[in-house]
């Protein structure tokens, strides 16, 4: 394996628009929010699980991408969205 195309999904998410996937390595439950789906049918990544992504990453030695404006905004909505007990990982 020389380049790894692969998506990291979160755990669980309250992102709107975001959608179960599966792990392709485990077969975790795992979510992409709408950022995250698009570059995934875009450059055609593999949905992997925080776990098996991590330690795809640490074998291949190879560093994560930026995340994309998209992701950051998508996130830090989440991140102050007004809803206690609600944590997006
Ligand atoms: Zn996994």
């Amino acid at each position: 394996m020389s380049e790894q195309n692969i998506i990291i999904g979160a755990p669980q998410s309250s992102i709107p628009g975001s959608r179960p996937f599966t792990c392709e390595d485990c077969g975790a439950d795992v979510h992409l929010a709408p950022s995250g789906q698009q570059l995934r049918s875009e450059r055609n990544l593999r949905v992997l699980c925080l776990r098996c992504g991590l330690a795809l990453a640490s074998e291949s030695g190879e560093p994560f991408e930026r995340l994309t404006p998209e992701q950051i905004e998508e996130i830090v909505e989440e991140a102050t969205a007004p809803r206690p007990g609600i944590h997006p990982w």
